[in-house]
């Protein structure tokens, strides 16, 4: 749906007023911000997107699937939300950059309150047959792209945190467990998720004081499209690891991110590891 200033072709905005969906029964906390959200086309990040914007949050979902954050804007729309959708790759600096710009600038704001750093890849398996393109698609996406997204928002987020409606902000950095427990197989997966933690908790102690809060988010399996890019006989592995384990959904994550984001001012979430109740390691 093209409602509303569409800046290029890859741009879809729309929007609706009043309150409705399941914003309504779950209280607006999030009314007058804008929330970013990387790899915002399916998993957590598009579920996130959901539960953002039916908090009254405008959504901006980025991803390179233009056709499903189109489709995505217009659910948002459709229960009363806002959001826009802008097709990018988030390797690529320049554009990502770009994005976030336009993010900031995309609902009259001038900042950015909320921003998900979520897209991300996890190609698995023993080094010794590992390709380097893997290894170097993971660092891209998973930690270069993360650095990027953050250090082009670092100041619409501190503007957010001093003159936004909620007088804080939050930058949340989805990390996985792989991020605090390293396993065979996982190698540069766990490289890319332990940086992130590092990089998660320097940041937060730089800008605690000025109400900018780095939470990072740990998840264990979720049920998303990450394992579809696997090798088939890692994806067998994976099966059987998880076999007999009720794995968790996109949306109990995205519940998580949820709470993190509504806490009150002088309240942080600054870690949050949540896995299937079943799964072991
Ligand atoms: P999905 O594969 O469903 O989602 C990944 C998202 O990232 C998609 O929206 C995809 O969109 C986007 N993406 C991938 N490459 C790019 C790119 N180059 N530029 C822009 N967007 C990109 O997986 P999940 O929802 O599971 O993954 C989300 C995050 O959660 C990841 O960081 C992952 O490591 C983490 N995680 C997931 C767990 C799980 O078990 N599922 C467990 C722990 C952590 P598109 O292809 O349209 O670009």
């Amino acid at each position: 749906m093209t409602d509303g200033a569409a800046n290029d072709d890859s741009t879809t905005q729309s929007t609706a007023t009043g309150i409705g969906g399941t914003g309504a029964s779950a209280g607006r906390r999030l009314e007058g911000t804008t929330a970013v959200i990387t790899g915002a086309s399916s998993g957590i990040g598009e579920a996130t997107a959901r539960a953002l914007a039916a908090r009254g949050a405008s959504v901006v979902a980025i991803a390179r699937r233009a056709d499903r954050l189109d489709a995505l804007v217009k659910e948002i729309a459709a229960d009363g939300g806002s959001a826009l959708a802008l097709a990018a790759d988030v390797t690529d600096a320049d554009r990502l950059h770009e994005a976030i710009e336009t993010a900031a600038g995309a609902f009259g704001h001038d900042r950015i309150d909320i921003l998900v750093n979520n897209a991300g890849i996890m190609l698995l398996g023993p080094a010794a047959t590992a390709s380097l393109e893997d290894w170097r698609h993971m660092v891209d996406l998973n930690l270069t792209a993360l650095l990027t997204a953050t250090h082009a928002a670092l100041p619409h987020l501190l503007r957010a945190a001093e003159s936004g409606p909620r007088q804080v902000a939050d930058l949340v950095n989805v990390s996985s467990i792989a991020g605090r427990v390293a396993r065979l197989g996982s190698n540069v997966y766990n490289a890319t998720k332990f940086g992130v933690g590092a990089f998660s908790e320097s940041l937060r102690q730089e800008f605690a004081s000025r109400h900018l809060r780095v939470s990072l988010i740990e998840p264990g399996a979720v049920d998303t499209e990450l394992r579809d890019h696997l090798r088939p006989e890692i994806r067998q592995a994976q099966t059987q690891r998880f076999a007999g384990v009720k794995v968790l959904e996109a949306q109990d994550i995205a519940d998580a991110i949820e709470y993190m984001v509504t806490r009150p001012r002088h309240v942080a979430i600054n870690e949050l590891m949540v896995r299937p109740t079943a799964q072991e390691g």
